[in-house]
């Protein structure tokens, strides 16, 4: 059996980082995926997501800070801009909740009058609202490219990268961890098990109890009336409860992508081996209406629609753990892209037994809000 430092389970924004995250530390590592790199059938795939340091918790503020630097860091070794800053606007009883937080944490902000945004940014209307947050730092990360890049520079760094490669088999024994797929048998101390929507299935197996819902959801790509309308700053309207409630949000079209737009909340419970799942004509109608009300200078008709799986868990926070020879790596709930190349970073220092400079309780396995759902003992 081949001894590794380290392997990795899936290959989409958090699997691809922590195995280029891992090479560039020199731990020899094998990153095993069960379909292709860039697949559409999980949740890393689509042209964009949401940047914002936006966050109701000064937590997830500072990690967005630190996030922000590792694009960064990803772009300059990447060569490649794949975090295009356009500015973030938040709306509605959440947002106030973010200002809150942003200011805690001591980040720039400004609160704009309605109208003042409104003449600020043409095309956008904000009727029904009294003020809105703004925060410059807010942007598009490049999606497929950023997987991509993260998968060339682990490759750069002596990654091995198995595609076509689903995990069929662990077993744990005093030394780490051995992973099977197909006639391939690995072994190394530790295995960092980032497999999005069908991660609940695999920790199960290992006796990791997560109760995580693969959920559906979808986004509907939008087109300007007209040449040369302005590309607004994103967008998110909310009220606080579960998920992001009221309208959705928006993501500007930039790097040659559509302006896409999407309900925050979470669909119908979903098994990710079915995907892709057809496109809810109801969600599409709802992000049309949502559109022409919010953003009269483009056109309502939908061009199309792309669905994709979230990962949630009760409270839609990340759980980020080392358990013995497992390293948990279940970031979604809607907003993990955004963190990719840094929970890359988390996830290597967890894996190398290094600090990550996490609030560990957050994370953790075995945090109350997690407890709650676990599934009934076989
Ligand atoms: C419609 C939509 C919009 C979103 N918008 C935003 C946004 O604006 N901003 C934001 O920050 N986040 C957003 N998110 C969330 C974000 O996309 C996810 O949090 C992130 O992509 C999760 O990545 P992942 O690597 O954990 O999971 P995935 O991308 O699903 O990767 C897991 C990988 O593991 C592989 N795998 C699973 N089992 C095995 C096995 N047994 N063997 C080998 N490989 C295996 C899978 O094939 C898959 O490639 C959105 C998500 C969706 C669905």
């Amino acid at each position: 059996m081949r001894r590794l430092d380290a392997i990795v389970v899936g290959a989409g924004v958090t699997g691809s980082a922590t195995a280029r995250a891992l090479g560039e530390r020199g731990a020899e590592t094998v990153l095993f995926e069960q379909y292709v790199v860039g697949h559409r059938r999980g949740s890393s795939h689509g042209a964009t997501r949401m940047f914002r340091l936006a966050y109701p918790e000064p937590d997830h503020v500072r990690l967005a800070r630190r996030a922000l630097e590792s694009w960064r860091g990803l772009e300059s070794a990447a060569g490649e801009e794949l975090l295009v800053t356009t500015g973030g606007l938040y709306t509605g009883g959440w947002a106030e909740v973010c200002g809150a937080a942003l200011a805690t944490c001591g980040v720039s902000r400004e609160w704009l009058p309605a109208a003042e945004a409104e003449e600020r940014f043409p095309g956008v209307a904000l009727d029904g609202l009294e003020r809105v947050l703004f925060q410059a730092d807010g942007g598009v990360c490049l999606a497929d490219r950023a997987v991509a890049a993260q998968v060339r520079l682990a490759r750069a760094a002596g990654v091995e990268v198995r595609e076509a490669a689903e995990v069929t088999r662990f077993a744990i024994d005093d030394r780490g961890i051995a992973v099977t797929s197909g006639e391939e048998t690995v072994h190394a101390p530790v295995a960092v098990i980032a497999a999005g929507p069908w991660a609940g299935d695999l920790l199960f197996e290992l006796g990791i109890d997560l109760a995580l819902r693969p959920a559906f959801a979808q986004v509907t790509y939008f087109d300007p009336r007209a040449p040369g309308t302005p590309m607004p700053p994103c967008l998110v309207e909310a009220e606080l409860g579960p998920g992001v409630a009221a309208g959705g949000y928006w993501v500007p079209g930039v790097a040659g992508a559509r302006l896409k737009a999407g309900l925050g909340t979470p669909g119908r419970a979903v098994h990710p081996s079915l995907a892709p799942f057809d496109v809810d004509p109801e969600r599409e109608a709802l992000d049309a209406a949502w559109i022409a009300r919010r953003l009269p200078a483009f056109e309502p008709a939908p061009v199309e629609s792309e669905t994709c799986v979230y990962t949630m868990t009760p409270d839609e926070d990340f759980v980020l753990e080392r358990v013995g020879p497992v390293v948990v790596a279940s970031a979604c709930s809607g907003h993990g892209f955004s963190f990719g190349p840094l929970l890359g970073e988390i996830l290597a220092a967890l894996a190398a037994g290094d600090d990550p400079a996490i609030p560990a309780e957050r994370f953790s396995t075995r945090r109350p809000a997690l407890a709650a759902s676990r599934r009934p003992a076989r």
